[in-house]
């Protein structure tokens, strides 16, 4: 495939590069960038019109559940590349949580060649911190990262024993990985359900306090300070979490974090309709919360924005509050999200938001990845920042259709994703018939 994306604003946070520009790729790669390329369709490339469009790197999602092996009647590898793909994202993350859980280099084998056999996007497995995520003992991290994992992290579940977080941070260093830590007190949180505030009380649904992140949070920058160990903290939450994360910043403590495109969206009022779509872990926050993260986020005290995509079947979702899952699908939903919600609302510059899913993430995981350059591989997102379009959760290419904003009108969606110069989806349509051929 040769292609020349032409006309474009380009935005690059790398290089701080914010200008009309054309790109040209061949064999894979970005083989020219600049002004006023001409298009050279005697050697069969195809001129592709991007004109009031965004076209930024490749975005990375680091935090994704793809559920197999074991979870396939909620997502598979297959279905959660084609969701990432419709959502714009060229690179994501699959978190360890699967059945069996990917403690061992099988599993992370096992994603590697399905992610390859699908063809669609970049999928980079991440190993468990402890064996069968138990939190009892580290995992083989060593035999981990050697089979390609690329953080370690036992998200689900907190690892409660802090001398055993102690020993992953420790032992990761070695590798350069990051561990990725699900900040969860479970014996504070306990059956909680909703956010507990005002209206927790109101639907008389059992809380989880701030305090049941925020705990785990202040022990795991204070384990990273002892330790130097590399802490990537996952779904933020709280306003306390970021105070936290400023004074582990403020401490020079090495310390990275993210939030979603729903605990930057949504408040704990959206449980009012007991819709088991808002029950998600940690749980939507009080409006205080959700200001905090929007700044911490602008200001890129947080540098990741991540979906915490979670997928679960139409029967799990439809029990009741309590019975149900926790768990929100984002693939396809993110940059809409936080584009209308942060960009188009005017609390940051196009340039910052892409920084948050580009430069941010790679930065975290170690990636030569994020940015645009001649030789590099041509992995695109363009955005239509113009384009407004409902949610409607029974196209998604995931199987989950598990969202809180189904029907809800955004501004800004991704319009083309370009993975190792292969277009795998263009105008929300991922390619079907696109067999790993790179
Ligand atoms: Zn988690």
């Amino acid at each position: 495939m040769k292609f020349l994306l032409k006309g474009g604003m380009v935005l690059d946070p790398q290089t701080g590069w914010e200008k009309e520009g054309d790109i040209r790729i061949a064999g894979g790669k970005i083989t020219e960038l600049g002004a006023d390329l001409a298009g050279r369709d005697e050697d069969g490339e195809e001129l592709i019109d991007v004109q009031g469009k965004i076209v930024a790197p490749g975005f990375i999602d680091l935090h994704v559940h793809l559920r197999e092996p074991g979870g396939e009647a909620h997502e598979t590898i297959l279905t959660g590349c084609r969701a990432a793909a419709a959502g714009g994202f060229t690179t994501i993350a699959a978190m360890p949580n699967t059945s069996p859980c990917a403690d061992n280099e099988g599993v992370l084998e096992l994603v590697k060649v399905r992610a390859q056999k699908a063809g669609l996007v970049r999928v980079l497995p991440i190993g468990t911190i402890s064996k069968g995520r138990a939190g009892q003992e580290i995992a083989e991290i060593g035999s981990l990262y050697r089979a390609g994992a690329a953080a370690v992290s036992d998200d689900g579940s907190c690892v409660a024993n802090s001398e055993v977080m102690r020993r992953a941070l420790e032992y990761t260093k070695i590798f350069g990985l990051p561990v990725i830590s699900h900040s969860e007190d479970v014996t504070l949180s306990a059956d909680g359900l909703m956010h507990e505030g005002a209206w927790s009380t109101l639907l008389g649904l059992r809380g989880i306090p701030a305090q049941a992140e925020e705990i785990m949070v202040a022990r795991d920058i204070l384990l990273a300070e002892l330790t130097g160990g590399k802490l990537h903290l996952a779904h933020l939450s709280t306003a306390g979490s970021v105070a936290l994360l400023r004074y582990a910043r403020e401490r020079g403590i090495l310390v990275t974090a993210e939030a979603t495109p729903h605990h930057l969206l949504l408040t704990d009022e959206e449980v009012r309709d007991y819709s088991t779509q808002t029950k998600v872990n940690p749980p939507l926050r009080s409006k205080a919360d959700v200001e905090a993260l929007r700044e911490a986020v602008a200001e890129g005290l947080i540098s990741c924005i991540a979906t915490d995509h979670a997928p679960w079947s139409q029967e799990e979702k439809e029990q009741e509050y309590s019975k149900a899952p926790s768990g929100i699908v984002g693939l396809e939903t993110a940059i809409p999200m936080v584009w209308d919600t942060l960009v188009v609302q005017g609390k940051m510059s196009p340039l910052e938001l892409i920084a948050r899913f580009t430069t941010g993430p790679a930065k975290v995981l170690g990636l030569a990845q994020g940015y645009l350059a001649v030789g590099q591989a041509a992995d695109l997102t363009v955005i239509d920042p113009h384009l407004q379009k409902a949610v409607q959760a029974s196209e998604f290419y995931s199987k989950g259709r598990n969202t809180p904003v189904d029907g809800r009108v955004f501004q800004g969606w991704p319009v083309m994703t370009i993975v190792g110069g292969k277009i795998v989806m263009r105008e929300g349509k991922v390619k079907g018939d696109l067999v790993n051929n790179a």
